[in-house]
């Protein structure tokens, strides 16, 4: 399917031109037609599936057709965090820019001065996160009674956050009659209820993003004891094909932790968690994005929704408690059909969480046993709350084992081993269950990742819409 078989009109198909996609994304091609045509939608799609340009596409042409560029503000679009809300700005920047809709992002953490000068001037898409934008509205700095186009972006992401209590107040200050469109990677109840007090008649889409994005993903998994994770994460970096790591961390203090143990390593890198300032994080994340800073430590919070293009390496210091988080979490890389490699560690205390992940994604990942830092059954010092042996509290530098700290020798190990196995996840939390029973659009919507149709060997080739690889766009010239 090509764009302009979805009645998408000539600017903003130059505009995607310009950003080198080729052909819609499976979300794209069921949602752009029945949006346009005023329908509500549901979307089950998370970041990494092209869901922004699903919405911000009609929303524009919509805007645009209609030409009341008065002082009104026409589309809400709220999403959980400030990068996301950032980056859903640029998008709309991006497939807008041969247009003459405006739109701007407003958010907390920093000072409202420039965010109210923006909205004293003509708006026509605003991007905001619940908690800046309710304040606002109280404030009165913002009127959203002429809202026509309503879209709450990650709604599982802000139930998470705690959000939803905002999220309904502001639903409170929009007009009724609306076109609505809500995404969520999950479907928990409290995410299905709202939708079905916000929602109108809504198509209901869904695509099995992670699996999509995950298939091009190597995953790998070292068992090491906790404190020898900062040691072989050292080790690790001494390859120069780690050329651009995200490391999760989960906890703020523990990103803290690794920033600062790696400098002692001698590799500098920056957090980015709920601790740091606005500014300061959109900065390590833009040093990030345009490879001024190799190594970038988050917690999930800072970086759910992130949409760094060539990020070759996520490394899972910590495994995450909720399975779901692990696919989030290796989907930063990989992204638009490129390949990338998820690094897990696990120490003895997190084989349970490592046994669910597997579960959900239904295979064992790739365990290399060939390394300096193997586990070793000493007991642990203490016991957590959850009953198991507590986390030692600092990283201790002990020197590595000489004869196995050579990288290649991990290389080595790799290839001999089977490759990973593709992961598909057709886990009914993302897929079947979630919207069981409802109406959908193309009638695949549990396997509209398929229409990849790709041969597991050779998935790159395979991801049609991915973008571009001769197209102009870099990630700094449009960050
Ligand atoms: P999103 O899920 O909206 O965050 O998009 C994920 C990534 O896919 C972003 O880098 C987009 O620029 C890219 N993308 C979106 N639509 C397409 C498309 N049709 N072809 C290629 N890349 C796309």
């Amino acid at each position: 399917m090509l764009f302009k078989e979805l009645n998408i009109i000539t600017a903003i198909q130059k505009a995607l031109e310009d950003e080198g996609y080729q052909q819609p994304t499976p979300i794209q091609a069921q949602a752009i037609e029945p949006l346009l045509a005023g329908s509500d939608l549901i979307g089950c799609a998370q970041t990494g599936t092209g869901k922004t340009a699903a919405y911000a596409i009609p929303i524009l042409q919509g805007i645009n057709n209609t030409q009341a560029y008065d002082h009104t503000i026409k589309a809400l679009v709220l999403a959980p965090t400030r990068e996301l809300a950032i980056q859903i700005n640029e998008s709309f920047k991006s497939y807008g820019k041969y247009l003459t809709v405006k739109s701007i992002v407003i958010y907390g953490g920093v000072s409202q001065g420039s965010q109210t000068r923006a909205l004293a001037k003509r708006v026509d898409v605003l991007v905001a996160t619940p908690g800046r934008l309710l304040d606002l509205i109280n404030q009165k700095f913002v009127d959203l009674s002429h809202i026509r186009y309503f879209v709450l972006d990650e709604a599982d992401q802000m139930l998470d956050m705690g959000m939803i209590q905002d999220v309904k107040k502001i639903i409170g200050y929009i007009p009724q009659v609306r076109q609505t469109m809500l995404f969520s990677a999950t479907m928990p109840s409290a995410i299905e209820k709202l939708s079905e007090t916000i929602l109108n008649k809504p198509i209901k889409v869904a695509v099995t993003p992670v699996s999509s994005t995950v298939d091009t993903i190597k995953q790998e998994l070292y068992y090491v004891n906790q404190n020898k994770k900062i040691n072989l994460l050292a080790d690790l970096l001494k390859n120069p094909l780690l050329a651009s790591v995200l490391v999760f961390s989960r906890t703020k203090h523990g990103a803290d932790k690794i920033v600062k143990a790696l400098k002692a390593e001698g590799y500098p890198s920056v957090a980015i968690h709920g601790n740091k300032s606005q500014n300061a994080r959109q900065a390590a994340l833009n040093d990030f994005k345009n490879k001024r800073i190799r190594i970038l430590v988050a917690t999930d919070i800072a970086a759910r929704g992130l949409d760094i293009d060539e990020l070759s390496h996520v490394i899972l210091y910590d495994l995450p408690e909720v399975p779901e988080i692990y696919v989030h979490r290796i989907g930063r890389t990989g992204r638009a059909g490129l390949s990338g490699t998820a690094i897990s560690f696990c120490d003895q205390d997190e084989k349970g969480l490592l046994k669910e992940i597997q579960r959900l994604i239904k295979q064992n990942i790739n365990v290399i046993e060939n390394h300096p830092y193997p586990i070793t059954d000493a007991p642990s010092p203490a016991k957590s709350k959850r009953g198991g042996p507590q986390r030692p509290r600092e990283f201790t530098n002990t020197p590595k084992p000489k004869a196995k700290s050579n990288h290649g020798s991990y290389d080595q190990t790799r290839s001999a081993r089977p490759k990973a196995k593709p992961v598909s996840i057709e886990n009914d939390n993302w897929t079947g269950n979630t919207f069981a029973g409802s109406k959908v659009i193309g009638g695949d919507y549990q396997h509209s990742d398929r229409r990849f149709d790709k041969p597991k060997a050779d998935n790159e080739k395979n991801q049609h819409w991915k973008k571009d690889s001769g197209s102009k766009r870099s990630s700094s010239q449009y960050r």
